[in-house]
């Protein structure tokens, strides 16, 4: 299968199979419990249900297109996610993937910590009641009034993106009679998608500072010398949707050089490194993504191994996973508006959604899959692409699935593996009032985030 090389860049895009659809499926009725959330059945009268609860219920008391959060499964990921990485190391959920005041609420619940990147989501953590040293703090510009808020809350780390910003975060914390906890976020040069990695001496991209050419080393040398801050480590982030570890491998590789540097300067020995996030999940059959316990053996190992050759103590790792934890766990629920079969082509079937709830498809050319849920069908597959309601050609949702050839107007369909970078990314495109997020569990579903109303988008507009 060819598959095209991301153009190793700022986008993070996933990689994908290039003009590629999957074979029929053999049943069309089967959901593949890879990509579905973990209380995902199809019930013995056809219809599927979530947390106990049937869609086409969903769909009456909530309407569509609609966010269904498992919760249960949400919570599970959390408690895989800790208990891999156990007492010495941290994880940090990456809030941008989703976060709302229940997710917030859920992973204090669950014992992880989290990563925002903007005043906003520091705001949600800080209303939801998140102790603020679990907090840390991202960002290639932040502002002033950012990081004022950041270490007035006391979070837990900042993770410095730019010589500029050493300095900007140490004048701040100073003037608050503070030492805040840094640490220093470098590009390793190495850009990792799904199965493939490039790896560079350079990285053309926004963010961090470069371990080429000394940077990263000046970029300690400074820290260390500021009152203000507490240098506790060294951040790496190297890309998105990934599957295969060696990626990982070459940049632990290159974060223990430099921690190695370090005490051989400066005679510290940093005691922390964050690997970052990245770690792919299933959006279709075809892909395999490692459980937890599988990454963190393999990240632990990585990471001692590269200290015992460089004669350093381990440091205490961190990792950031957002898709991971929240993508598999919800589904979008759309109603079918028309189907188009387009002769020789393919059907195009129309949602009551689109690029508004997921940008992702069109952005990045993401692959998902999508079932019929409001019934079972014997028809036969029909190739299909599904589409949203916007004025835009790319507004496509799934570009190439196979679907009951009986598909009907007023029959619903769902978009697995929506938990993550959906919601996060709705925009009011066609002034499209973006969908609720509804958390399901054992029977009871709960708003976590409403609809908005025209009343929202009225508001804002103040004429
Ligand atoms: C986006 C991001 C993450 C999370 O990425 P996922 O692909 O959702 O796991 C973690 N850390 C940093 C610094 C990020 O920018």
């Amino acid at each position: 299968m060819s598959r095209s090389a991301h153009p190793a860049g700022p986008r993070h895009a996933d990689v994908l199979p290039e003009g590629h659809y999957t074979a029929p499926p053999t049943d069309l009725n089967a959901l593949d419990p890879k990509v579905w959330a973990g209380t995902v059945t199809r019930n013995e009268d056809g219809v599927v249900s979530v947390g106990g609860i049937e869609v086409t219920r969903l769909a009456e008391e909530f309407g569509t297109p609609a966010y269904f959060l498992d919760e249960a499964d949400f919570r599970a990921r959390c408690r895989a996610w800790a208990a891999a990485f156990g007492k010495d190391a941290d994880v940090f959920y990456a809030g941008k993937a989703f976060l709302s005041r229940a997710i917030v609420r859920w992973l204090k619940e669950e014992g992880l910590n989290l990563d925002v990147c903007s005043g906003g989501e520091l705001a949600t953590a800080l209303a939801a009641g998140m102790p603020a040293e679990r907090i840390a703090f991202h960002g290639n510009n932040k502002s002033v009034e950012e990081i004022e808020r950041a270490v007035e809350a006391g979070v837990g780390r900042i993770v410095l993106d730019s010589f500029q910003e050493i300095v900007r975060v140490a004048h701040i914390a100073q003037r608050a009679g503070k030492r805040q906890r840094v640490q220093i976020r470098v590009t390793v040069g190495v850009e990792a998608h799904t199965h493939e990695f490039i790896a560079t001496a350079h990285e053309d991209q926004k963010f961090g500072i470069a371990l080429a050419g000394g940077q990263a080393a000046e970029a300690v040398r400074r820290a260390l010398k500021l009152d203000g801050l507490e240098l506790i480590g060294i951040h790496s982030h190297i890309g998105s949707q990934i599957f295969d570890m060696a990626g990982f491998e070459v940049s632990a590789r290159r974060v223990v050089q430099l921690l190695a540097e370090v005490r051989d300067e400066h005679g510290v020995e940093l005691p922390e490194i964050d690997l970052g996030g990245g770690l792919g999940i299933a959006y279709t059959s075809e892909d395999d993504p490692r459980e937890p316990h599988e990454i963190a053996k393999s990240l632990t190992e990585i990471v001692t191994r590269e200290c015992e050759a460089a004669g350093l103590r381990p440091p205490r790792i961190s990792v950031e996973p957002g898709r991971a934890i929240v993508g598999p766990t919800a589904f979008t629920l759309y109603e079918v508006g028309t189907v188009k079969p387009l002769e020789g082509l393919r059907t195009y079937v129309s949602v009551d959604g689109g690029m508004s709830d997921n940008i992702r498809t069109a952005l990045y050319d993401a692959e998902y899959s999508v079932a019929l849920v409001s019934r079972t069908s014997e028809a036969a597959p029909m190739l299909s692409r599904v589409v949203g309601k916007h004025c835009e050609s790319g507004d496509i949702v799934v570009k190439d699935a196979f679907l009951p050839a009986d598909l009907a107007p007023g029959d619903l369909i769902a978009v697995p593996a929506t938990g993550a970078y959906c919601r996060s990314m709705a925009s009011n495109y066609n002034h499209a009032l973006r969908p609720p997020v509804v958390a399901v569990a054992d029977g009871e579903a709960r708003v976590i985030v409403r609809r908005e109303t025209e009343e929202d988008l009225l508001r804002l507009d103040v004429g």
